[in-house]
């Protein structure tokens, strides 16, 4: 089984003005069309069994989104396996809806949502987040291109895995992209899982080795970033660096988070 833990998709009459804006904002370049049918497609290509969505709000009245997203399982026949989005400005009560929609947890992006994840102001969604068993994604650290990333600089991490033991976190990019020298304080913490999102052909492999050797194999997952991605390609790549270890980070790490 092949999980891929990090891809984006949106709903088909937006899916091209959203990712034209991130392509502006972020210096990224689309591989794909960021819609449910071009995801499918990507999965099947490359012999997937599984991906995980990760939607992300940058406006609160896009909470109403996450009916869509829950939807996604159901209508892709479990293939997908989507998590929700929730902006800063909205209620942390918002979350007591994830389970009965069959969302898994949220992605959060500290530099599209304006805000520092150390902010006391975002710990009651924390706080709900673990109470209701939902995982939380982060982006973390740097963007593709543009000034370094404050809101989403790895330390600012530390206290959320600190005040919220029984959380289980997910940090993109093995703990912050192009931010590598700054992640070592997160790996100590055993509520914390880190993915390869993006990471192919951007990070010295001899790094990506020893950053996966010091958090330990059993805390990586494997992730895309489609549609900014191949799944086919990323495959390749961590399968060449990885050898016999990538068993771990291609589905039994995700298969034990999300109990498959
Ligand atoms: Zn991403």
């Amino acid at each position: 089984m092949l999980i891929d833990f990090h891809a984006h998709i949106y709903q088909d009459d937006a899916a091209d003005k959203v990712i034209g804006r991130m392509e502006e904002y972020y210096g990224v370049r689309r591989r794909h069309d960021a819609t449910l049918s071009s995801l499918l497609k990507s999965i099947g290509r490359a012999g997937f069994d599984r991906a995980v969505v990760l939607p992300v709000l940058t406006k609160p009245e896009h909470i109403s989104l996450n009916h869509w997203y829950g939807g996604l399982g159901e209508s892709s026949g479990g293939v997908l396996v989507p998590f929700g989005g929730i902006h800063p400005d909205n209620s942390p009560d918002e979350l007591d809806l994830f389970p009965e929609l069959g969302l898994r947890g949220m992605k959060l992006q500290p530099n599209a949502q304006r805000f520092y994840p150390d902010d006391p102001r975002m710990f009651p969604i924390y706080e709900k987040a673990q109470a209701l068993g939902l995982m939380v994604v982060f982006h973390a650290g740097n963007e593709a291109a543009g000034p370094p990333a404050e809101f989403s600089r790895p330390d600012r991490f530390l206290p959320v895995l600190s005040s919220f033991p029984k959380l289980t976190v997910i940090l993109t990019h093995l703990g912050g992209y192009k931010a590598w020298d700054k992640v070592q304080p997160l790996f100590p913490f055993k509520n914390a899982c880190f993915d390869t999102a993006y990471l192919p052909g951007k990070i010295d492999e001899e790094l990506f080795l020893d950053l996966v050797e010091r958090i330990g194999i059993n805390r990586v997952l494997f992730g895309t970033d489609f549609p900014f991605r191949d799944h086919g390609e990323e495959l390749a790549w961590v399968e060449r660096v990885l050898g016999h270890k990538d068993a771990n980070v291609l589905h039994e790490n995700a298969v034990r988070l999300l109990k498959l």
